[in-house]
């Protein structure tokens, strides 16, 4: 044990336990380096609920691609998520509420089993902390809140609001879209409201989703129904996107008001929606970090970005920058390189940056694009997205980036 004041010494402590934070730990452990894991919440995997009702569902999901699947399968922790429960998704349907424009991807197109995979968050943050709990290499310290942060040298000291102290060479923000650690450290974003409300639940629909990602564009958002599992094909997470004064409106209604309102804005694509869980909802804010490395630290995650849920590329964004933090730190240690020189992370941020940047751009466009009701650009959406539908070269090439295999 350190002396009181004292600091316990780590090559990188991470703050933050969600999929971005517990992953990066993952994929350094096992090399060598001593690794601390911080978290304000507890730190024990939290508890899956075994039934298939719609209000047993997290109401939080995320798309996850082929490419993110198989990092997650390299740390370990697939295979919890299949011992528990996900839905492949072979074909997805993309259309325009304002006119005729209709694109179809399928699995089939791409040669491959799926185009990703709607896996409940709560599933794949217990997946990874079942893993990082049987890691000897990372010290957890759960329940955890920031007090302070400061450079000391080579070193990056954290003070926790208990009073412990650590001190690593490398201290990554992992801690989410309102990261603590970076407004400790000062690092600047760029950030704008979309003027967007996520509304998300779970749903029972009267037909089967039949492994189909849904997602209209309306004038006011984009509406996504995601398939779950379970028998019959009749469970969706939705994520409505929706302006933020007809949010309120929404949310206002009762149950079997907004499963109307949900079924129309649908165009009832799997029939009447039965049932729904209790709604959620969050503000929806680009945000961006100028710079994602200084010396000694780093940003992963929504730490570094958030972006508009349309195209649910997030975490898969998330994990790429995990899956490039983590490959450079492994190649310094290999040369005897510390983790927190800055010349190596700004390896990382060279590599991830531009890639974060463009999807976010894509992304920014999609809404505006979509939201318009000009005619020139109603005219745009119908012929570009059925002209991108007819060119079977250029709509393989947009699956496998949207996928990650690209
Ligand atoms: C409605 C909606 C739908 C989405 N759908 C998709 C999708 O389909 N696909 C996709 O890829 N992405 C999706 N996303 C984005 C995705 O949810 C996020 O990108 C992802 O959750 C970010 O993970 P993270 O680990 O970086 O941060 P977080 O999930 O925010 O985790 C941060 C962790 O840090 C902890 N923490 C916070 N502050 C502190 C502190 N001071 N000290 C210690 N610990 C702290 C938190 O408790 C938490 O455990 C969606 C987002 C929204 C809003």
């Amino acid at each position: 044990m350190p002396e009181p004041g004292a600091a316990a010494q780590f090559d990188v402590v991470v703050v933050g336990a969600g999929i971005a934070g517990a992953s990066l730990a993952l994929a350094l452990s096992g090399q060598g380096l001593a690794i601390a894991l911080v978290e304000a919440r507890p730190l024990a995997p939290p508890p899956l609920p075994a039934p298939l009702e719609v209000a047993a569902f997290d109401p939080r999901v995320s798309a996850l691609t082929p490419r993110s699947r198989q990092l997650l399968d390299s740390l370990g922790a697939w295979r919890g998520i299949e011992d528990y429960r996900h839905c492949a998704y072979r074909h997805m349907t993309v259309w325009d509420a304002q006119g005729t424009g209709r694109i179809d991807f399928d699995r089939d197109e791409v040669d491959a089993p799926a185009l990703g995979y709607i896996v409940e968050n709560r599933a794949i943050v217990a997946a990874l902390l079942d893993r990082v709990a049987g890691a000897a290499d990372i010290h957890c310290h759960g329940e955890a809140t920031l007090a302070a942060c400061r450079r000391e040298g080579v070193r990056t000291r954290v003070e926790l609001a208990d009073g412990r102290c650590l001190s690593a060479q490398l201290v990554v923000a992992a801690d989410g879209a309102l990261s603590t650690l970076r407004d400790l450290l000062e690092f600047r974003t760029r950030e704008w409201d979309y003027g967007h409300r996520a509304i998300v639940a779970s749903i029972e629909t009267a037909r089967g989703h039949r492994h189909t990602a849904w997602q209209r564009f309306l004038p006011s958002g984009p509406l996504a129904l995601l398939p779950l599992p379970g028998a019959g094909e009749r469970f969706c997470s939705i994520v409505w996107s929706i302006d933020e004064e007809l949010a309120d409106d929404l949310l206002g209604l009762d149950d079997a008001e907004f499963c109307r309102e949900l079924a129309r804005a649908s165009e009832a694509c799997l029939g009447a929606v039965l049932a729904c869980s209790p709604r959620r909802h969050f503000p929806l804010r680009q945000r961006h970090a100028v710079d994602y490395v200084q010396a000694g630290a780093a940003l992963v995650g929504d730490a570094a970005h958030t972006i508009h849920p349309l195209a649910g590329q997030g975490i898969n964004l998330g994990l790429q920058d995990v899956a490039v933090l983590a490959e450079e730190i492994l190649a310094g240690a290999r040369r005897d390189v510390s983790p927190g020189q800055l010349e190596l992370l700004r390896r990382y941020q060279r590599r991830r940056k531009g890639e974060n940047l463009l999807m976010m751009g894509a992304m920014d466009g999609f809404k505006r694009l979509f939201e318009q009701d000009a005619l020139p650009l109603r005219w745009l959406r119908n012929n570009g997205m059925r002209g991108v539908d007819r060119l079977p070269l250029l709509k393989h090439q947009l699956m496998r980036h949207a996928m990650g295999i690209g």
